[in-house]
């Protein structure tokens, strides 16, 4: 019986033996916000990075299930730990607020009670003018200041004005980076489009096959 080292040479990392047998590089297992991607091309090193919603670990296409199962968890940690690092606290949200306020819309007396970080897909932010109460959408962690600012003032003016007539827009026009801002949501929105397109076309898919 011939014996192929191809198993036990791959296992090692032989970084020659690009020329794959059997596995090929398996679909991305999808759970939910955690992408994992096998990749053949990878062969010791795993990496996380975040991409829209989700985080990607990219890891080698021969890692055993018992080292993904151990090692995914730790990656995404990681991931998790680096963006709080990042991320404004609540009580940074609030002092941004007040100096927004302050600077661009002095008329405006009224605070937020809270303000919070809050996994919202459709919406960037929203206010409870009852109770002065404001979040703002997780996907804003990261995001430029500009970006973030914008969606605090819109947010803010809230306070007073619920609807978006006319002094609203008053209000708002006086934000000065407005249309960069805009631009980096509705850029950002696309991408997420984009990146759920699978789930569409699975979604397109169905519905024809009923
Ligand atoms: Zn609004």
């Amino acid at each position: 019986m011939r014996i192929s080292g191809a198993g036990q040479g791959n296992a090692q990392g032989d970084p020659l033996d690009s020329f794959d047998d059997s596995e090929g590089v398996l679909p991305g297992i999808s759970e939910g916000e955690i992408i994992v991607v096998r990749s053949n091309r990878r062969k010791k090193n795993i990496s996380a990075y975040r991409q829209g919603g989700r985080i990607v670990v990219s890891i080698p296409a021969r890692m055993s299930k018992a080292d993904e199962r151990a090692m995914v968890p730790e990656m995404v940690a990681k991931i998790r730990a680096q963006e709080a690092a990042n991320t404004m606290s609540e009580e940074g949200l609030a002092a941004r607020v007040d100096e927004l306020l302050r600077e661009l819309a002095p008329e405006i007396q009224l605070r937020p009670s809270t303000i919070t970080w809050r996994a919202m897909r459709e919406r960037w932010g929203s206010c409870t003018g009852v109770d002065r109460s404001i979040r703002i959408s997780d996907r804003l962690k990261g995001a430029p200041d500009y970006a973030l600012d914008y969606v605090l003032f819109h947010e803010a003016i809230h306070l007073q004005y619920f609807d978006h007539g006319r002094e609203f827009k008053e209000l708002l026009a006086r934000f000065p980076r407005a249309e960069l801002a805009s631009a980096y949501l509705d850029g950002y929105e696309a991408a997420e489009t984009a990146l759920a397109a699978p789930e569409v076309l699975k979604k397109l898919l169905r519905s024809q096959s009923t």
